[in-house]
């Protein structure tokens, strides 16, 4: 689903590269968890992925693509098998709920009969089915996320990438967030998510890649947050 073949990505000539040689692949249907301290690479690894930086040298395959061959004009709709979410939601602040899920919808052209289904749906799934016509500030953050995860998922991509998704949430809502993103895996999408948040990584033992400095430094099937060898 998505593989990096020999991939180093310098953002500055002259200055140590922001991932180096990196081999790896995320297979569908994975959950991935991203680890490794501020700076060791994470966000660019997602960017690479999203086509919104290109490798210095090596190959990135999203989909059986490599998207260097992708042209410009394609990576709309690249994109729409990508979903991603980020730390600090970014919901546009003067929609609601629901009209931020339908706004993910109507920028593809999704006919409104369509939309009037499918956002019910989300809002559901995410369990705000009485709050779509709350605005974001009148959201819980773990309320926010759900919202930003809907709008991400609401055209069912294959893959779903989150940026510390949990990053500013406290534990209790941080674990419903990951029955969510669990949730949304199970129904097939690749799930790499980047984290600081060992107690979800423990709790869920899934694949765990560990980055250090831009080199994978661990991947394990059953992974924890902190290296037990
Ligand atoms: P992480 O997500 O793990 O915190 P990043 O991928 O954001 O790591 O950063 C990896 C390295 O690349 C860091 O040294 C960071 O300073 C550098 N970097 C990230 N984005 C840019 C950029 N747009 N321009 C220059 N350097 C960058
Ligand atoms: P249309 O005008 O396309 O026929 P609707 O009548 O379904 O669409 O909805 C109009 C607007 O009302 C939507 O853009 C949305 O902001 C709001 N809305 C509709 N259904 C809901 C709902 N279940 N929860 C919150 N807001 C809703």
């Amino acid at each position: 689903m998505i593989r990096f073949d020999d991939v180093t990505k310098t953002y500055l000539r002259g200055t140590r590269p922001a991932l180096t040689n990196l081999d790896i692949e995320f297979e569908r249907g994975d959950f991935v968890f991203l680890v490794g301290a501020s700076g060791s690479g994470k966000s660019t690894l997602m960017r690479l992925v999203l086509k919104e930086t290109a490798p210095t040298s090596g190959s990135v395959y999203v989909a059986g693509k490599d998207l260097s061959r992708v042209p410009s004009w394609k990576v709309p709709s690249l994109r729409r098998e990508i979903g991603m979410v980020f730390q600090d939601f970014r919901l546009l602040p003067t929609k609601t709920a629901y009209q931020n899920i339908e706004f993910a919808l109507a920028v593809i052209g999704t006919p409104r009969k369509q939309v009037r289904r499918l956002v019910p749906e989300m809002l559901e799934m995410v369990g705000l089915a009485d709050k779509g016509r709350r605005l974001p500030h009148e959201l819980s953050g773990g309320e926010q996320q759900r919202v930003a995860i809907a709008r991400a998922y609401v055209n069912r991509p294959t893959i779903l990438l989150a940026d510390e998704p949990t990053g500013n949430l406290d534990p209790a809502t941080s674990e419903g967030i990951l029955e969510l993103l669990a949730e949304i895996n199970g129904q097939g999408a690749t799930v790499v998510m980047a984290t600081h948040d060992q107690g979800a990584v423990d709790r869920m033992s899934r694949r765990v890649v560990e980055l250090v400095d831009g080199h994978v430094v661990r991947d394990e099937e059953h992974g924890t947050y902190e290296s037990t060898a």
